[in-house]
């Protein structure tokens, strides 16, 4: 299996160029008591800067605005133990304010967030000098916060009750110590290699939906780009610890979590970034795919992933050309005038024809010899490039080149869906349906039917249980606990090597 080593990312090699094949190689900790809603956070809130960028960040802001409207309809400041929730449990779309407390306090897997982001059972710089961002109700943007601890992590959560929190890099100092250290001092050192897909960079190609809506249709794109994305992280880079997380509404995240990701600097991150750059140009672009051939190894691996999936993704689940008007664009990516005359006067007199017979149509006129001009090699390029175009993975490069960019935590609830941010499993994309997943609203209604019905069960039995388990939460948990346990392991045993190394045991 090639891969490349971290030291060889900044040579690796651009795969628009063409290339031989040989070249190439619970948590949710017990509930303990009151549920604090009612202490309005006071902290000092800075401005968000240019680091905060993410998917939905306009909706985000007006969800944000609906949710401080509705904040004095928290439930009361004290609870008893394992109390019914009082939260309509019919609501099963967007985000009532209420819904927080009681997510961050009995759901959200803080022990797991804690042991991923920090490698090790107790706590490291990895984590103690990790800054985090919150976006609070009311808009204000908070940075550079950092805790010693889990506990003391959740504490401030459960206090400032964000509507999200995003995830920086580890830096050479305390982040909230940043103004007191020499400025030399204060440096990022290591984050997660990530990556961002968002169906708004789809629009274009798109037509079952528009703007912030989605279906299992277009969620078909995001599903094909993890399979092309995941498979080169792991057979081309050589990395193992890839954690995809919905975004909440349109889109997904990928963490690459090896430490040798992590610890990439900038030109290291845009080299990779490069190498996942096929795509050229914006929307408005011509034609966004030139690619030289033989194609890159990992070009040609990709489209053979797209390839399965154009006929349902494309051809039939957006049916792109249907009308006369938009066949003009295939036709545009097509290399032969004469053909293309063949197509357009086929397609006029036949009226109603549907992607997938038009795309039938190419390659039946052209064996037919309407044109006396046609090169089949540069015909049969030309389909491969309308291929690539339509359903290649587009990616926020920008997100992936800087190690301190901040990215929003998995587990958060987005604001405008009140859906969580819950892992994706890469090997299996597509069994992963966005519109299965939990709203915060409905946990909390999960957690009060469990309750109800078991509520002549011994009281020891019950609260054996985290409230998690009792969610359709709890499978997405248990995800990301056994991904965060084969992060640690494979951290330990690093360490453990590095260990015996420094002291010489392996030498006798
Ligand atoms: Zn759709």
């Amino acid at each position: 299996m090639p891969s490349f080593k971290t030291d060889d990312l900044s040579q690796c090699r651009d795969p628009t160029e063409a290339s031989s094949p040989q070249s190439q190689s619970s948590v949710v900790q017990q509930f303990d008591g009151n549920i604090q809603t009612s202490s309005s956070p006071t902290p000092v809130a800075v401005k968000e800067d240019d680091m905060f960028g993410d998917e939905d960040d306009d909706d985000f802001e007006a969800a944000a605005d609906a949710l401080e409207s509705k904040s004095s309809s928290a439930p009361s400041s004290s609870a008893p133990m394992v109390a019914p929730i009082s939260t309509p449990p019919s609501k099963t779309a967007g985000l009532d304010a209420s819904d927080m407390p009681i997510f961050y306090q009995r759901l959200m897997p803080f022990k797991e967030i804690f042991q991923w982001l920090n490698h090790f059972p107790s706590p490291t710089t990895s984590f103690t000098n990790r800054e985090f961002a919150f976006t609070l109700q009311n808009d204000a943007y908070l940075r550079y916060q950092s805790f010693p601890t889990s506990d003391a992590f959740k504490k401030e959560v459960n206090r400032l009750l964000p509507s999200r929190f995003e995830i920086g890099p580890v830096y050479s100092a305390n982040p909230r110590d940043r103004k007191i250290v020499r400025k030399t001092a204060f440096r990022p050192l290591e984050k997660e290699l990530v990556f961002d897909i968002d169906m708004t960079d789809y629009d274009d190609v798109r037509t079952c939906c528009k703007g912030t809506d989605i279906c299992s249709k277009c969620w078909n794109f995001i599903t094909v780009a993890i399979r092309v994305i995941d498979q080169a992280l792991r057979e081309d880079f050589g990395f193992q610890h890839v954690l995809w997380v919905y975004s909440g509404r349109r889109g997904a995240h990928a963490w690459v979590c090896d430490k040798r990701a992590r610890t990439l600097d900038d030109s290291k991150r845009r080299a990779v970034a490069s190498y996942f750059e096929v795509l050229k140009g914006g929307a408005q672009s011509s034609k966004r795919v030139n690619l030289k051939r033989p194609l890159h190894p990992f070009v040609a691996r990709s489209l053979n992933i797209l390839r399965d999936s154009f006929k349902d993704t494309i051809l039939i689940g957006q049916d792109p050309w249907r009308t006369q008007e938009s066949a003009e664009k295939l036709l545009s990516l097509l290399p032969d005038r004469e053909l293309n005359d063949a197509l357009r006067k086929k397609w006029a007199s036949s009226g109603d024809r549907s992607s997938l017979q038009k795309w039938a149509d190419i390659d039946a006129l052209a064996e037919q010899g309407v044109s006396r001009t046609l090169d089949p090699t540069h015909l049969l390029e030309a389909k491969q490039d309308v291929i690539l175009e339509y359903l290649y993975p587009r990616l926020d490069a920008e997100v992936s080149k800087h190690l301190n960019h901040l990215l929003k935590s998995p587990f958060c609830v987005h604001p405008g869906t009140g859906r969580v941010c819950v892992p994706i499993n890469g090997e299996r994309p597509e069994t992963f349906d966005p519109m299965d997943v939990p709203t915060a609203g409905m946990l909390t209604a999960e957690i009060n039917e469990w309750d109800m019905v078991h509520k002549t069960l011994d009281s020891p039995e019950r609260e054996k249980l985290s409230d998690y388990e009792k969610t359709s939460l709890k499978p997405y948990v248990e995800y990301f606990h056994r991904f965060v346990s084969g992060l640690m392991k494979e951290e330990m045993k690093q360490k453990r090597q590095r260990e015996a190394e420094s002291s010489g045991s392996l030498d006798f």
